[in-house]
């Protein structure tokens, strides 16, 4: 099984080459593919460093290269850069797509997502390679072999939600970011981050929507002792829209100026949700010391308790009880 994992980051780094090299050389790499890229906004640079790539709209370019340069079909097929037909002929998985390589801590190539260029709604934006003996996407973050150095640096790790948001990051400057890539962060991928630091600042996408979807998995990085902030961009914006309006100066300045601490966030977002209805300030309140219930520190929890304590207006010595409640269940 070594043997067939190793294969696999063989295949994955000759797909990976000549996607770049299609994307730099190819006749529809430069028209389409390049084109797309830099009406983006990205530099030379980003695309290489990244290694981003392309992949034309021919149904089996990548496999009949591979196949001609000895590359088995077994393992082309068990990393998922191409699958078998019903007529057993073999076709490659992202076909007139731009490449965006996923790779691990060290560096290797784990999966690739290819998104597509038109704004068809009935294709899927984005196409990934599939789970595989290599790739367990909730243990990979992207971006991580590029963010490592300067998450440890910063002690800090920027959370993003896709691809291009942390590619065009780095090209603000601002190097200390991951993206969950769209699904809800999972255990694996916060101890992931948390080999580098402690700290975390998620950026949201603008919109309620993606919010209240984010904010239940943020309950397991307070689980995992780490501190979180938020900050929510204006709305309609991603990181990546946001970079491309303001300079890396103005974006960092943004970043500072509107940093929040998450519980105070959550708290925040929840008490203008509930208005001054009692039910649902019940709710809210039992919903806000649910979080900081899971923050295994105790000084931590109880500094928690006394700011909410004042931002609800409810009585600490109430919140503490509700509580120690919460404690005793988990244990
Ligand atoms: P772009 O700016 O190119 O439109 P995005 O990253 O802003 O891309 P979102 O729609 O915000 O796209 O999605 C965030 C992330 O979720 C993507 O980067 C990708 O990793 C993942 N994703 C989005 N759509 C799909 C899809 N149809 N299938 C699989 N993953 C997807
Ligand atoms: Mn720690
Ligand atoms: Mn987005
Ligand atoms: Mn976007």
């Amino acid at each position: 099984a070594q043997n067939a994992r190793e294969s696999m980051f063989i295949v994955n780094g000759f797909a990976r080459d000549y996607f770049q090299d299609i994307l730099v050389n190819h006749i529809d790499g430069k028209a389409i593919g390049m084109a797309y890229f830099r009406q983006r906004g990205f530099r030379d640079d980003i695309i290489k460093k990244f290694q981003l790539g392309f992949s034309t709209d021919v149904r089996d370019a990548l496999v009949q290269e591979a196949q001609r340069k000895g590359y088995q079909k077994e393992f082309l097929l068990k990393t998922g850069l191409c699958y078998e037909r019903d007529d057993h002929s073999l076709s490659d998985r992202f076909r007139g797509r731009v490449i965006f390589p996923v790779h691990t801590l060290s560096g290797k190539v784990v999966a690739f997502g290819g998104r597509i260029l038109t704004t068809d709604k009935k294709v899927a934006k984005y196409v990934n390679s599939p789970e595989s003996e290599i790739y367990h996407k909730s243990s990979e973050l992207y971006g991580i072999y590029f963010a490592k150095q300067a998450i440890v640096k910063q002690d800090r790790c920027f959370l993003v939600e896709g691809y291009t948001d942390v590619i065009s990051m780095h090209q603000s400057g601002i190097e200390n970011v991951v993206a969950s890539s769209g699904t809800s962060l999972t255990s694996g991928q916060i101890r992931l981050i948390h080999r580098f630091t402690n700290n975390i600042t998620v950026l949201y996408d603008g919109d309620m929507a993606g919010i209240k979807a984010s904010i239940r998995g943020i309950d397991m990085l307070l689980e995992e002792g780490m501190n979180i902030k938020v900050v929510l961009l204006p709305d309609g914006d991603d990181p990546d829209s946001f970079a491309r309006k303001h300079n890396a100066t103005d974006f960092q300045a943004y970043i500072n100026e509107h940093e929040v601490d998450f519980i105070r966030f959550k708290a925040n977002l929840l008490i203008d949700e509930a208005g001054k209805d009692p039910m649902k300030r019940a709710e809210l309140i039992s919903d806000v010391v649910r979080s900081i219930s899971v923050i295994p520190e105790a000084i931590v929890r109880s500094v928690y308790i006394r700011e909410c304590s004042q931002l609800l207006r409810v009585e600490e010595k109430l919140l503490q009880i509700e509580m120690g409640k919460l404690i005793e269940k988990q244990l």
